[in-house]
């Protein structure tokens, strides 16, 4: 039951998938966009339409009342309201509008009601009495459909004495009553429905085109995508051919130059593994077929004296040796070949290191007659990890007493500054052709193959030195002279900061 319940989710979330692709986002920001103005138009045009079909309404009423206020108060139908001529004009204006006609006197009493339900009645309101002092009023009930409007009743008398032949008579108004009419707007509202109607069909269909039009727009904006990802499908088996046709868009262009500079890194890469392959190959043959040639000729020789035997013996332990150096020189650029978070960092004294650096190394040394200098300038103490950079600054020393002449130096300078300490390897040997200085960090690089074999070279020291330095966001640069000798120049933070 469980596991048919999560299959279940599994499939809804696989299907729902889709959510998140782009295709799906134009698709939906299409409807929306061209969704919206359609709706923000149709409740615009209504409601613009009941503003204007209501003030319209209001203006003609109110003209009429003002014209029907005229005669109350000129016929002074307050007092009397048996006027059948103004009852008549009364009863026209609300059946006119299909409304009520309330007439009412200073006291608030209602002396006419068109629905002949208040008559004789008080009703005092705001409007009413805002209407008294002067202001008349008209609101909209757009929930009950109807308009209501208050129009005053003035009389109008001459104040003063009498009055001579071109003067113009001062005259006063006075606020007998009021005129309370309600007219209902049902007709203006039947209008809207109507329509509303006919713009939600047209809603409708615009809905549909958009739906329509997204779907499409979706389809050929995603195509030049889609070409891409073909595309890079084609490539993915081998780094061979690069993407040279150009999809449509500035975007998709960009991946396509930023993959096909991915295939390109990864070509060298791939290149110089298949480089390192081969000659990691060709390295440990060699020792291996000179013991075969060793072991293969004594072995076609009956007889062979002990003497012989022995010699053959001490080559081929020579062949071992070089193999399982070679080995773990392999092994040490591995290690280096690493990210810097496998470092073990921590506070070392670096002229104690380079001192039992010179120590260890000091018998090799005896053997030439090379002699050990340590030159250094302030003591150095440095956060590193002391077992790949030991192994980094021997190298270099090695590499002085090895390509040295007898009565040789092999001279270590250590200085530092607030940032980073140097340490220089110099001696007085060999030197490097100039030709030769920018392939030496190279793996299995040798400037003299024979000669290198011969004091026991692998090509791998520099290229571990060179690592290890890097690994410490260090640099190393090399000055030779042939014939000369050469110095190595290390420079290394004192800091170990994480990137
Ligand atoms: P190897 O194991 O052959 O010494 P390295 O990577 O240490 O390999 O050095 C690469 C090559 O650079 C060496 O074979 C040698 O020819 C040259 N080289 C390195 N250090 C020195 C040096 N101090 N003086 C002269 N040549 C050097």
């Amino acid at each position: 039951m469980k596991t048919l319940f999560k299959t279940f989710f599994e499939k809804i979330i696989s299907r729902l998938r889709f959510v998140k692709s782009l295709r799906f986002r134009i698709f939906l920001i299409i409807i929306v966009v061209g969704y919206v103005p359609t709706l923000i138009m149709r409740y615009g045009i209504l409601q613009n339409y009941e503003n204007r079909a209501v003030s319209l309404r209001t203006a003609e009423v109110e003209t009429q009342a003002k014209i029907l206020a005229n005669h109350l108060a000129v016929n002074n139908y307050l007092q009397n309201t048996n006027s059948d001529t103004i009852n008549a004009e009364l009863l026209q204006l609300s059946t006119l509008y299909d409304g009520r006609v309330l007439v009412m006197d200073q006291n608030f009493v209602a002396v006419k009601d068109t629905y002949g339900i208040s008559e004789g009645k008080t009703i005092i309101s705001e409007e009413v009495i805002k209407c008294f002092k002067g202001k008349s009023s008209s609101n909209y009930d757009s929930n009950n459909h109807y308009i209501e409007i208050t129009t005053p009743i003035t009389l109008t008398t001459e104040v003063g004495g009498e009055v001579s032949v071109g003067q113009v008579a001062e005259t006063e108004n006075q606020t007998i009553g009021v005129m309370l009419i309600s007219v209902s707007t049902d007709n203006i509202n039947t209008n809207i429905q109507v329509l509303d109607e006919k713009a939600q069909t047209l809603q409708l269909l615009m809905m549909l085109l958009v739906i329509g039009l997204s779907w499409v727009a979706s389809r050929v904006l995603m195509k030049p995508f889609d070409k891409v990802t073909s595309a890079i499908g084609e490539v993915r088996d081998g780094f061979e051919s690069e993407i040279s046709d150009v999809p449509d868009y500035e975007e998709t262009e960009h991946i396509i130059v930023a993959f096909n500079e991915v295939l390109k890194r990864m070509k060298i890469l791939d290149e110089s593994r298949q480089e390192f392959v081969s000659n990691v190959s060709h390295e440990l043959k060699t020792p291996l077929t000179s013991m075969k040639v060793l072991a293969d000729s004594l072995n076609a020789q009956d007889n062979v004296p002990i003497e012989l035997y022995q010699e053959f013996m001490l080559d081929i332990a020579d062949e071992i040796d070089r193999e399982s150096k070679i080995i773990n020189d392999l092994l040490s650029l591995v290690k280096m070949d690493k990210t810097s978070a496998d470092l073990n960092v921590e506070a070392v004294d670096i002229n104690k290191m380079i001192e039992s650096i010179l120590k260890r190394l000091k018998p090799i040394a005896d053997q030439k007659d090379i002699d050990l200098i340590f030159e250094s300038v302030r003591d150095v103490t440095a956060e590193i990890d002391e077992v790949k950079l030991t192994l980094a600054i021997s190298n270099l020393v090695e590499n002085g007493i090895k390509y040295n002449r007898e009565h040789g130096y092999v001279k270590v300078r250590l200085d530092a500054d607030h940032q980073f300490f140097t340490i220089q390897v110099e001696d007085n040997g060999i030197g490097i052709p100039e030709e030769s200085i920018e392939h030496i960090f190279e793996r299995f690089y040798r400037v003299d193959k024979s000669h290198s074999k011969k004091i026991g070279g692998t090509g791998l020291g520099l290229a571990i030195t060179r690592n290890a330095i890097l690994m410490h966001r260090g640099a190393i640069k090399v000055d030779s002279e042939p014939d000369n000798g050469t110095t190595f120049s290390v420079k290394i933070p004192l800091t170990y900061a994480l990137k």
